[in-house]
């Protein structure tokens, strides 16, 4: 089954109380807190640091979760042509694109219960997947923090982060559900606003301008369930069909073509709440008696996802758009948030996750170094 390499775990440390060490924290090991991170470990070459990624989940990659033996994505699955940054990074990490298949006729279904076959160009606007999924992005960069770097960066998988305190002495404490805690000198946060406002006590209170736009913030994609059927063949290519299909009537709503060279599948948008045999009903009211019997079924409910969803309603109306009040940074300098909602560009998006991923780490970089003259030359930060 789907796994982004949770045997990258490793035990439990406490981070260095040596004063000259800065400590940085990062919640959330998704696309966009490991780009954090690998950006931050080359920007802070010359200044001692120790990175500690704190990941609620027993799996890196967030919102990316893939079957990478067959190529299959069961979250994010495009890489858009315009998305310059997740493109560089695939390209940085050696990671190989997949075609989007979408030749022959799509089939959009009818108010009487069939479906009708109707020529679409075009369908994907020149997206591409990726070989071994797009989880493979952030366990390409797990593998490059682990065991390319000098030791740097910890990771710990299986705990979810519940408070943050800043506290007198300018220090930060972490605390994690089982009560363990972690001191750092920064914090970076990244995971989805609505579900850090929903689920993370943080103090002191931040301001409530950014408080309102936090609450606000949906998560992309964080109402929809998503499910891949494998088949034995591509039966809808032999019959010069593309495997994109559109329902706005059923629960399963969205068919595309999701087959490369290990496995013949089509993956499936469904609404929240959708169970497997529907799915498979569907795609049978969709496409016919071939689709009867999947191989395999695979399915993953993001709107039950508790480390991305905070309600069912999470997910709906469209991209999100938060103002510069969400990436500054705040308690002087030590907190900060990186995920792909707060994006300035593509929020929701891949690319926003990297966007966003690389910007923080210019940002708390130079304020470290700025930090650190500082300090060297007497002056109290
Ligand atoms: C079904 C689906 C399809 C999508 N399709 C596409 C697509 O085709 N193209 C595209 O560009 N984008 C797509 N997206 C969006 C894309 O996946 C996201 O933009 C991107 O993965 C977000 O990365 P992130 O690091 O900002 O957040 P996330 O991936 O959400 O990472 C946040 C991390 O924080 C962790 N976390 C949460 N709470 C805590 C806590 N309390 N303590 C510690 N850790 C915590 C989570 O477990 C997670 O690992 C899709 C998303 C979904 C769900």
């Amino acid at each position: 089954m789907a796994d982004n390499c949770n045997q990258h775990s490793v035990e439990k440390t406490d981070t260095s109380n040596d004063i000259d060490i800065a400590r940085i924290v990062i919640v959330g090991a998704g696309l966009s807190g490991l780009t954090c991170a690998r950006n931050l470990t080359r920007l802070l070459k010359k200044r001692p640091h120790q990175i500690t990624i704190v990941e609620a989940r027993d799996r890196i990659g967030g919102r990316t979760f893939s079957i990478p033996e067959l190529n299959l994505d069961l979250g994010a699955s495009w890489i858009f042509p315009d998305h310059t940054a997740v493109r560089a990074l695939a390209n940085e990490l050696g990671i190989n694109k997949l075609e989007q298949y979408e030749g022959g006729m799509s089939l959009v279904d009818t108010m009487n219960g069939t479906s009708r076959p109707t020529s679409m160009g075009n369908i994907h606007g020149g997206a591409k997947r990726l070989k071994g999924g797009t989880g493979s992005l952030c366990a390409s960069i797990l593998n490059e923090l682990t065991n390319r770097n000098e030791a740097t960066v910890n990771i710990q998988l299986n705990s979810p982060v519940t408070s943050i305190n800043y506290n007198d002495d300018k220090s930060i404490t972490v605390k994690l559900h089982d009560h363990h805690s972690i001191m750092a000198d920064y914090v970076v946060l990244a995971l989805p606003p609505k579900l850090l406002i929903s689920t993370v006590q943080l103090t002191p209170m931040l301001p409530s301008s950014l408080i309102e736009q936090l609450k606000k913030c949906v998560t992309w994609m964080a109402s929809t369930c998503k499910a891949v059927l494998v088949y034995e063949r591509a039966w809808w290519r032999e019959k010069k069909l593309s495997g994109f299909a559109v329902s706005r009537q059923l629960k399963a709503q969205e068919w595309h073509d999701a087959s490369s060279a290990t496995c013949n599948a089509l993956f499936v948008f469904c609404l929240a709440n959708t169970t497997r045999q529907q799915v498979i009903d569907a795609t049978v009211k969709i496409f016919g008696s071939d689709a009867e019997n999947p191989t395999a079924v695979y399915i993953t409910d993001w709107s039950n996802e508790a480390f991305t969803s905070s309600s069912v309603n999470d997910g709906r109306g469209g991209h999100p758009h938060v103002t510069d009040v969400c990436r500054q940074a705040y308690w002087n300098g030590r907190l900060w948030l990186s995920s792909s909602e707060v994006s300035d560009t593509d929020s929701g998006f891949l690319e926003g996750a990297v966007t966003r991923g690389i910007q923080v780490a210019d940002q708390l970089a130079e304020l470290m170094f700025k930090e650190k003259t500082k300090s060297q030359n007497g002056i109290d930060v």
